[in-house]
């Protein structure tokens, strides 16, 4: 037995999605797919191999059994993956080879016919896609992988609701401290450092942390800095890891520090209330059959109808899996029909340039009637 037993899904799992994959290319028409490193060869294979500046790719023909291409240097990293268990060839290049060349051959398309649509995974660089393409020649269609296999990848099985749900409670176990951390007097930096020590206790690696004090929260891109904290002041706290065989965390909870909400600026609390309230609406409004787009206007139509639209400056969420941001996108746009299994964020902030920001954020799963909530830490300001 390879590793791939212990950090992975079993070997079954994958084999599964290789051949949902392969039939998605047959139905989109396409000659097969090209796949490059990152979440998607993750979530096909288990593997995370990097490739850097040469050609790693797992090449899905049409027809036939699908191939690894890669640095032969990098063979043994395989072993990490399910791929030692799957139907996949292992085609192992050195430099001088062309890679680019093995990996259109391994499309099995007779060079007579000629290709007619490829789908390319999301990772596949320039300096990759450009060779590609010459060998594809100027007739061949190119077609984002993500958008043929959309409900492969959007729509989670249980075994990965399970990895999320695990991810959730970590974080909550770290949101849980947070109110002891933010002191009077103490860095946005030095609560950070203590964030850090406490995501990695729950979580193989640390993706982001946000710690916005003060005028810092209206800025929804700030990480952390220097900056001193104030009793009283609002703080949001955005942070997230990675947990399990690669799922990602993220959520947010804004505080007050000291942990008296009495200090708190009238106006915050005035428009925190719309915030928590426009937060529950668009999870309560979360089923199968409604839009991406509708579950951020359920947020947006309350923030707006108090006044505070202009202050809403993103979209409500984003889907979360293998990558941290993916579809499905919850926001103005995106008629995309939400189906039981499919992940996202809801994080709806109102932010006061110059005075200070809000943001409540949960990751939630569609079920057959409603949506699952993976963060439970209470939402009032602590
Ligand atoms: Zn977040
Ligand atoms: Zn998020």
């Amino acid at each position: 037995m390879s590793d791939s037993s212990t950090s992975n899904f079993p070997p079954e799992v994958y084999a599964q999605r290789l051949a949902q994959a392969q039939q998605g290319a047959i139905n989109a028409g396409l000659d097969g797919l090209i796949i490059g490193t990152g979440a998607e060869l993750a979530y096909l294979t288990g593997s995370w191999i990097s490739s850097h500046e040469r050609l790693s790719a797992l090449v899905i023909p049409a027809t036939g059994t699908p191939s690894i291409i890669l640095p032969a240097v990098d063979r043994g990293d395989l072993a990490l993956s399910a791929i030692p268990n799957l139907e996949i060839n292992t085609i192992g290049w050195v430099d001088g080879q062309d890679a680019h060349e093995l990996a259109v051959t391994a499309l099995n398309v007779d060079a007579a016919t000629g290709f007619k649509a490829v789908g390319i995974g999301s990772s596949i660089t320039a300096d990759h896609l450009i060779p590609l393409q010459g060998l594809l020649g100027v007739e061949c269609r190119l077609e984002l992988a993500v958008q043929v296999l959309k409900e492969l990848f959007v729509s989670k099985d249980q075994a990965e609701i399970e990895q999320l749900r695990g991810a959730g409670s970590a974080i909550d176990r770290v949101h849980a401290v947070v109110p002891e951390l933010l002191r009077a007097g103490r860095t946005e930096r030095e609560v950070a450092a203590d964030i850090n020590e406490l995501i990695l206790k729950e979580h193989t690696e640390v993706d982001f942390i946000i710690v916005g004090s003060g005028p810092n929260g209206a800025n929804p891109h700030h990480s952390f800095s220097d900056r001193v904290l104030e009793s009283g002041e609002i703080v949001v706290v955005d942070i997230g890891g990675t947990y399990g065989l690669g799922y990602h965390s993220d959520c947010t909870r804004t505080y007050i520090v000291g942990g008296d909400t009495t200090q708190a600026d009238p106006e915050f609390t005035r428009f925190y209330e719309v915030l928590h309230q426009a937060q529950l609406a668009a999870v309560a409004h979360v089923r199968p059959g409604v839009t991406a787009a509708s579950v951020d206007a359920a947020a947006r139509t309350m923030i707006e109808a108090a006044g505070y639209g202009e202050y809403f400056i993103h979209r409500t969420g984003h889907g979360i899996g293998l990558s941290t941001h993916e579809e499905p996108f919850i926001m103005a746009g995106n008629e995309l029909i939400l189906e039981a299994g499919m992940a996202f964020s809801i994080e709806p902030g109102i932010y006061i340039p110059e005075k200070f920001g809000a943001r409540i954020e949960d990751i939630v799963v569609v079920t057959e009637t409603g949506c699952e909530t993976l963060n439970n830490e209470p939402k009032a300001v602590r």
